[in-house]
């Protein structure tokens, strides 16, 4: 078959690779969609550490399945499905506490890193273990599907925020996660949604998208403005979606006191806060790692049309010329949302 190869640091090869081999707990799935994560178009310079070459990269996709194991009966050839990203290898204290996106034994699928190397789907065919496997709604098309994990990573965010009727929030970054995180707060009952970002474009998006106010992360009296647009006090909660300095200070300073903040952005590996503010503030502050469960909910509403994906497909390319839109993606060119890859 052909797949995608990261050859070493910063340099691809398309080339011919053996079909995966399939357990008796897999399928092999026929990949019709695969999404560039932030994350891939991040790794390919070995900046992070967690796609160390040779790997096959790809954990945003949907596909048909071509062949089952011997022990899979709930699943059929020729069946529309996606899968979650995580792969947990066995049972421990995290998975059985139903929070599986921590256990010790997960492994991401098209990751490797110092202890594991698992082949993505930037590939024609990927294996996956058939836990984790979803069936597509009808309607939903391989491009919508290859959508659902950064919908779930918004979600998941949104959904660790104890939040009330008619909370006011503050989203930090409205890249493709703040702007998702937009929509989960408007159909989780937010009531005012102020978003933030430098990039005008993406601030209109946001507006689009469910946000009441757009505010540029520029404007030297944001902080201001912040609480003029929240009875004085500042917003209920905040998601940060970046991951740098200035804006989880401004997601700390900017909520009322008592106030909760959940960090989805994950760019800085470490950052300084305003430790008094937090203190005495009273500032619940929480991690969000991916998704734990929201995958079926999350493609339901893709498909009903309540979670809009079709905006954020910045291209739809051919696998042979994907390694270009890597380094389109990892320099940042401005506009390119998610590009997806169709093998
Ligand atoms: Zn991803």
């Amino acid at each position: 078959m052909k797949a995608l190869v990261l050859k070493e640091y910063n340099r691809f090869s398309y080339e011919d690779v053996p079909v995966p081999e399939i357990g008796a707990e897999d399928v092999l799935i026929r990949v019709k969609a695969c999404g560039i994560c932030g994350s891939d178009a991040h790794g390919i310079d070995g900046s992070t550490g967690r796609r160390i070459p040779p790997i096959i990269m790809g954990h945003e996709a949907a596909g048909v399945i071509e062949r089952v194991g011997g022990n899979v009966v709930d699943w059929k050839v020729g069946e529309r499905v996606t899968f979650d990203s995580t792969i947990v290898m066995r049972p421990d204290f995290y998975s059985q506490k139903g929070v599986f996106n921590l256990s010790d034994y997960r492994r991401v699928l098209g990751v490797s890193c110092d202890e594991y190397r698992q082949h993505g789907a930037f590939a024609e065919f990927v294996a996956v273990p058939q836990s984790i496997l979803y069936r597509l709604p009808e309607g939903l098309s391989f491009e919508q599907a290859a959508m659902v994990e950064p919908v779930s990573v918004a979600f998941h965010a949104v959904g660790l925020l104890d939040s009330e009727i008619n909370d006011s929030a503050l989203v930090i970054g409205c890249g493709m996660i703040g702007l998702f995180v937009v929509q989960a707060l408007r159909i989780r009952g937010c009531g005012e949604i102020i978003a933030v970002d430098l990039d005008p474009s993406r601030l209109d998006a946001a507006l689009k998208f469910g946000a009441d106010h757009a505010i540029n992360g520029k404007d030297p009296d944001i902080a201001d403005k912040i609480r003029q647009l929240t009875r004085g006090r500042g917003p209920d909660l905040a998601v940060e979606a970046v991951g740098t300095t200035p804006t989880i200070d401004l997601a700390v300073r900017g909520v009322r006191k008592g106030g909760q903040v959940v960090l989805v952005g994950n760019f800085a590996s470490k950052i300084e806060v305003p430790l008094q503010v937090i203190v005495t503030r009273q500032i619940r502050i929480t991690g969000s790692c991916a998704s734990a469960g929201e995958y079926p909910a999350c493609l339901d509403m893709i498909a009903n049309g309540r979670v809009k994906v079709d905006e954020m497909i910045s291209a739809v390319v051919p696998l042979a010329e994907a390694a270009d839109w890597f380094f389109r993606l990892h320099k940042g060119e401005p506009g390119l949302m998610k590009v997806i890859v169709a093998p």
